[in-house]
């Protein structure tokens, strides 16, 4: 009996992501910069300006706890990139032009919290606003130095962002994409089952998974050669993806095993379209000049389980269609 039982590795749990990470810790920076100016200026008795900050402070430390409570990272991190900006320029305006030291880290922090095209608009819409409270205080070469250097500082912050976004998107294939067939994979699978677990929750509805296995595939390699059968591995995932619906998603989670998940549908509905996939995989001929079929566990999330008991309960289905004599669906208990 070549398919053995997998050994139940722990799938991922949620944790603070990038995304999430970057505008608590600029908050929390800005929060903790501005704060000693708060204090300083209610102990000089400058009201309006004690306030500005305290507005700033508490506008910031609000957003990071709504961020840090709903994860609603879009929302937050556009407000923050605001109060940075609307704080900054307002201190500009009441306490002069000496504040305008403050526009770079607040157009610095704009880029890293918001998509480039929004942080390019957010700036030069802060400079432009810049100008009435610089213009009859400078002389012409401080006010050329002060918005060439702006200027410069948000075409670096954008290179920047331009290059940070192009790496993130490639970690992101790397670590998500199987190199061989393109297909989600196990750590991609891990993250979609632990946000159906929490969302079935919420909508109540139902979600399945299949589990699909390659039969004797390692007697298919023997026979063909290494090279087929990666060939194979990549065929039938272009078999399966033609097809499931655009929601669905196809992982391979190891050498020769991939999972299904459908969502909205029961274990019925899951069913059916194992056996289609079974009887299309073996219809194809996907060995030169015979046929190479598929076993298939299916399970339907039940209520209150993790996603990794769902895709044991799958594995144990699959293991009975193995037993059963191969190019078998069989249902989880
Ligand atoms: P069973 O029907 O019980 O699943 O038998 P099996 O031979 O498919 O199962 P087993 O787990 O013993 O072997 C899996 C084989 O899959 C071993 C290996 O040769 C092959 N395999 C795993 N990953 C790859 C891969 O990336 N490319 C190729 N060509 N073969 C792979
Ligand atoms: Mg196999
Ligand atoms: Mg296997």
């Amino acid at each position: 009996m070549a398919h053995r039982k997998r050994a139940k590795a722990p799938l991922n749990r949620k944790k603070l992501s990038v995304e999430e990470f970057l505008p608590l810790m600029l908050s929390a920076a800005a929060v903790l910069g501005v704060l000693p100016f708060a204090i300083m200026r209610f102990m000089n008795s400058e009201i309006v300006l004690g306030l500005l900050d305290s507005i700033i402070v508490v506008g910031l430390a609000t957003l990071a706890f709504y961020l840090y409570q709903t994860r609603q990272v879009r929302i937050a991190s556009l407000c923050i990139s605001l109060v940075c900006v609307a704080g900054m320029i307002a201190t500009v305006y009441l306490n002069g032009p000496d504040q305008v030291f403050w526009a770079y880290p607040a157009m610095v922090a704009v880029f890293f919290l918001v998509r480039r095209n929004e942080a390019v608009m957010i700036t030069s819409v802060a400079t432009v606003a810049l100008i009435p409270a610089l213009l009859p205080s400078l002389d012409n070469v401080r006010l050329a130095t002060v918005f060439i250097t702006i200027a410069v500082n948000i075409a670096f912050a954008y290179a920047f962002a331009t290059v940070t976004r192009s790496q993130r998107d490639s970690l992101m294939r790397l670590a998500t994409k199987d190199p061989l067939t393109g297909v989600g994979n196990r750590r991609a699978l891990a993250e979609k089952l632990d946000s159906i677990v929490i969302g079935s929750i919420r909508m109540n509805a139902p979600a399945s998974l299949l589990l699909i296995d390659l039969d004797h595939f390692k007697t298919v390699n023997d026979t063909h050669g290494h090279a087929v059968g990666d060939q194979i591995l990549i065929s039938l995932t272009k078999i399966i993806n033609l097809r499931i619906r655009v929601t669905d998603g196809l992982y391979r989670i190891g050498g020769e095993e991939f999972v299904v998940v459908v969502e909205g549908q029961d274990i019925e509905q899951a069913r059916r379209l194992a056996e289609q996939l079974r009887t299309l995989v073996q219809a194809n001929e996907l060995a030169p000049h015979s046929a190479v079929t598929v076993s298939i566990g299916v399970a339907q999330l039940q209520t209150g389980e993790t996603g990794e008991t769902w895709l044991n309960r799958a594995d144990d289905a699959l293991y009975t269609a193995k037993r059963a004599g191969r190019n078998l669906t069989r249902l989880a208990a």
